[in-house]
């Protein structure tokens, strides 16, 4: 699982976050997500504001910026003409399949565990098959003694989930490829946070939500046990 494996341009979103903070005047909690259905999804916290914006917002200028400061602070109930004309102009961005993604060739069939088919089934037991990323078997590797492994990644720039094809053996429940796919397609759908210019892939909110996992403790438990075979140890 390790890390997500984010291709977010960490400038432009911790220039984001500041110049909102700078606007707006109270705290922020900013995501950025590749969310179809809602562009900005604005909810108070604390003294401040939980703000989800699509990436296209990375690409906004100060005039669109203020507006949506405005917007924030609650001074206006609808989206002012400004912000929604820049959404409407960035619709080509929502929900694109990124060139690269369209270039690799998606591998799902294994020798035990056919990817999509999991996801198929994940994405409607947890998501109400929302999630519209990709998933792949990753390439394989020849070293054999490692001493960590990452077991799965999430690329937020092409949409594409790899999980490492080591998984692929008889002795792995498939209730650990669930559970590792869940982890990887809440990266999709939970989005990259940023705190004071820091990004944050494995929030409190994402470990709330990786618990609703069913069998979150036997995954755990199955991995601390198993690791070494999977390392080739
Ligand atoms: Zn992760």
């Amino acid at each position: 699982m390790g890390s997500i494996v984010s291709d977010l341009d960490l400038k432009a979103l911790s220039d984001l976050e500041k110049s909102i903070l700078r606007l707006v005047k109270r705290p922020i909690h900013l995501t950025i997500t590749d969310n179809i259905h809602s562009m900005i999804h604005i909810s108070p916290s604390n003294r401040g504001y939980r703000v989800r914006l699509h990436h296209m917002f990375l690409e906004a200028d100060t005039e669109v910026l203020r507006s949506l400061a405005r917007f924030i602070n609650g001074r206006n109930r609808k989206a002012p003409p400004l912000l929604r004309d820049f959404v409407a102009s960035n619709h080509n961005k929502i929900r694109k399949t990124p060139a690269k993604a369209r270039r690799t060739i998606l591998r799902h069939n294994g020798h035990h565990f056919n990817l999509k088919e999991i996801f198929d089934q994940v994405n409607q037991e947890y998501f109400a098959n929302k999630i519209d990323c990709h998933i792949t078997w990753g390439a394989r590797r020849l070293v054999r003694r490692q001493n960590s492994i990452k077991l799965a990644s999430y690329s937020d720039r092409t949409k594409i989930i790899r999980i490492n094809p080591v998984l692929d053996r008889s002795y792995v429940p498939k209730y650990v490829v669930s559970g590792i796919i869940y982890h990887e397609m809440l990266h999709h759908h939970l989005g990259v946070e940023s705190r004071n210019g820091r990004k944050m892939a494995h929030t409190k909110r994402f470990r709330q939500f990786e618990k609703l996992f069913r069998h979150y403790r036997r995954l755990h438990v199955w991995k601390e046990k198993n690791l070494h075979r999977l390392l080739g140890r």
